[in-house]
């Protein structure tokens, strides 16, 4: 039988201190969530879910309660999940009001015949299956799409491709703190989940990394699982989270495909802000960025505790 581990992350960029213990806190609690489903000779697709749930149900990360604000200050919302061992996945997004956007993903990965459902359709299914509704948004968020939008507008930047190039030379000024979750299970099998409210003053419409699978998301019983935060477009361009699993496939242990992941980042894009962890077949845990920061934890049997840090391997080189 295979120990099981789990590895969540609360998002990369920037933790400003007034979060700082708050998202810590948070990640403890939404691993220690996880382990106990874990334990308990339950499904790794049952324990990122339930990881990514909690943290959609703490404002202090950018996903669920506390989603970040689109330049036209309205939510969109936005999870994906998948199981490594049937490879089946759900996705959903351009949500303003459903409370666990990762549940509604599970949803479609179990109830439709599709991957992908959005905005009116995956409200309508949410309604289907009783999924409760909340308003999202809270002070914090609001407070922090003001201030991000008045530093904006003294740089007299008022659209967003030079919103992206302000962040990748800056990335300092902005907070981006998507959830996600890997683990891997006791039978064997990983899962991974994902859950945003997208980034800052994105544009309305615009889908990021977090929903797409293969980008933001990725499990694959014959690699491995991962989830990656930050500037989703970059993940987007390099299929971040495939890329990470096609490097544990063919050997590289979680940690090493993270790393040489974020060299990718480093190397084809230049700049820009990227974490991930992952989680391979034989129960090793990676986690690597070249943000600032990347608020994450893990459990393992030995650890007995979550271990939670600010920062993991911080990778800058390009190769
Ligand atoms: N990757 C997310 C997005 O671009 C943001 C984040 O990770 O915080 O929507």
């Amino acid at each position: 039988m295979q120990e099981p581990v789990i590895v969540v992350h609360g998002g990369a960029g920037v933790w400003r201190t007034e979060r700082k213990n708050l998202g810590l806190r948070g990640v403890k609690e939404a691993t220690k969530t996880g382990f106990e489903i874990l334990k308990s000779n339950d499904s790794a697709i049952n324990a990122v879910e339930a990881a990514v749930a909690q943290m959609e149900d703490n404002e202090v990360f950018n996903a669920g309660l506390g989603s970040a604000l689109t330049i036209d200050k309205r939510i969109e919302m936005e999870a994906s999940i998948m199981d490594g061992k049937t490879l089946d996945a759900g996705a959903t997004g351009l949500l303003s009001d459903i409370k666990n956007p990762v549940c509604l993903a599970r949803i479609v990965m179990e109830n439709t015949d599709h991957v992908f459902v959005v905005a009116d359709g995956a409200e309508k299914l949410a309604d289907l299956f009783g999924l409760e509704r909340r308003n999202p948004l809270t002070e914090l968020r609001t407070r922090y799409w003001r201030d991000l939008k008045e530093r904006l507008m003294r740089k007299k930047l008022d659209y967003l491709p030079k919103l992206y190039k302000l962040v990748s030379s800056h990335s300092q000024l902005f907070e981006p703190s998507t959830v996600g979750a890997v683990a891997l299970d006791k039978d064997g099998n990983v899962a991974a989940a994902t859950s945003t409210g997208g980034f800052s003053l994105k544009f309305p419409g615009r889908i990021g990394d977090s929903p797409l699978i293969g980008c933001g998301t990725y499990a694959d019983n014959e690699a491995g699982a991962c989830s990656t935060t930050g500037i989703g477009e970059i993940a987007i361009k390099l299929v971040l989270a495939k890329n990470t699993c096609d490097s544990m496939c063919s050997g590289k242990s979680a940690q090493e495909a993270a790393e040489s992941s974020i060299r990718l980042v480093n190397r084809r894009m230049h700049s820009g802000s990227m974490g991930l962890i992952a989680v391979d077949m034989l129960g090793r845990i990676g986690a690597a960025h070249n943000s600032p920061n990347l608020c994450w934890a893990y459990m393992t049997m030995k650890t007995h505790q979550p271990k939670a840090g600010l920062k993991a391997k911080i990778v800058k080189e390009a190769a």
